[in-house]
């Protein structure tokens, strides 16, 4: 089947936005059991990079509108598994935008500065300004799944109270806590979990290691963490599940086709831009006088 009717458009069912949202107060979400593959009814292949090129131009388009309306930020936040794809979706997904009007940070293992601050002082620094798309390629998300993971890297947070029951739920409160802070003053929160399946990322993995161009981009951490998958899925289940919420929704994208999971972010970004309703601000009378004045001033030059 193609991609809806002829104009292109979707029916609402098949929207990325509604297929791929995780249901606010779910019980049951679990990436294991979540699409990696495209669903059988999505556009065709062939017309993935078409529409989401459309979808590009038109965010590049609205982009312009909240930069003018200086009243919304922007901020898309990317978690995923290793080799998902978090890089060339945000690079695809921002290729045409404006520069000036977006700033994408990649957080990494924290520095001992970081470390010596609450674990969301380092992306609270790099939160998108009014007007901006700010992108965060992985998070404070991490502090409940490499962490969670791996829970030894607590120590070097020197923490003084140590509760290993209590902690994880009580990040995931401040996370949903600062989220709410942020919908409330003008942040727009969009969360994507890129869904890559385990076998998908043994073949890409592969193929990094068979391409001499790709070596660069193979590490051995990649294939250690691997080996924690199923942990990784339960701690990404709860994470999502426990601050999933209407203000700051997750969607968790099937990641296994490129073309179709670009494609599916670059639309939901669209459609959320676009029910802002952005406009340029009007001049209130005093510009419009001003702006007479001015146009008298040059004319007479
Ligand atoms: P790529 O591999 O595409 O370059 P990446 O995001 O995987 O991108 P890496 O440098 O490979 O970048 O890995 C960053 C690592 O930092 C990840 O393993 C991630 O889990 C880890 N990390 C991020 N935030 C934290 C944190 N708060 N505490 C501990 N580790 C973290
Ligand atoms: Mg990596």
């Amino acid at each position: 089947m193609s991609a809806g009717n002829s104009e292109g458009v979707l029916p609402e069912a098949a929207k990325p936005a509604q297929r791929y949202l995780v249901p606010e107060g779910t019980k049951r979400f679990d990436p294991r059991q979540w699409p990696t593959a495209p669903p059988p009814d999505g556009p065709r292949h062939n017309e993935l990079r078409k529409l989401r090129r459309r979808s590009v131009r038109d965010i590049s388009r609205l982009q312009r509108l909240l930069y003018a309306e200086n009243r919304y930020a922007l901020l898309l936040l990317f978690q995923a598994m290793d080799a998902a794809g978090k890089d060339s979706t945000i690079n695809a997904l921002l290729t045409g935008v404006n520069p000036a009007g977006c700033q994408v940070f990649n957080f990494k293992q924290p520095s001992s500065e970081e470390l010596d601050h609450d674990f969301l002082w380092r992306t609270a620094r790099s939160l998108p300004e009014r007007g901006r798309i700010g992108v965060f390629n992985r998070s404070y998300y991490e502090e409940v799944l490499v962490v969670r993971v791996h829970p030894e890297l607590l120590q070097k947070q020197n923490l003084p109270h140590l509760d290993p029951n209590g902690l994880w739920q009580q990040r995931m409160e401040s996370i949903v806590e600062h989220e709410r802070h942020l919908a409330r003053n003008g942040t727009v929160i969009l969360k994507f979990f890129l869904n890559i399946s385990r076998d998908e990322q043994k073949a890409r993995f592969l193929r990094r290691l068979d391409r001499p161009d790709k070596h660069w981009k193979f590490a051995i951490s990649d294939v250690r963490e691997r080996g924690f998958w199923n942990e990784y899925m339960s701690a990404y289940g709860e994470a999502i599940r426990s601050t999933a919420r209407s203000h700051a929704p997750w969607y968790a994208i099937p990641a296994d086709s490129k073309p179709y999971m670009r494609w599916a972010v670059a639309d939901i970004v669209r459609d959320t831009l676009a029910s802002l309703d952005l406009h340029n601000p009007e001049p209130s009378l005093a510009d419009l006088a001003m702006f007479d004045d001015m146009r008298r001033q040059l004319e007479n030059e």
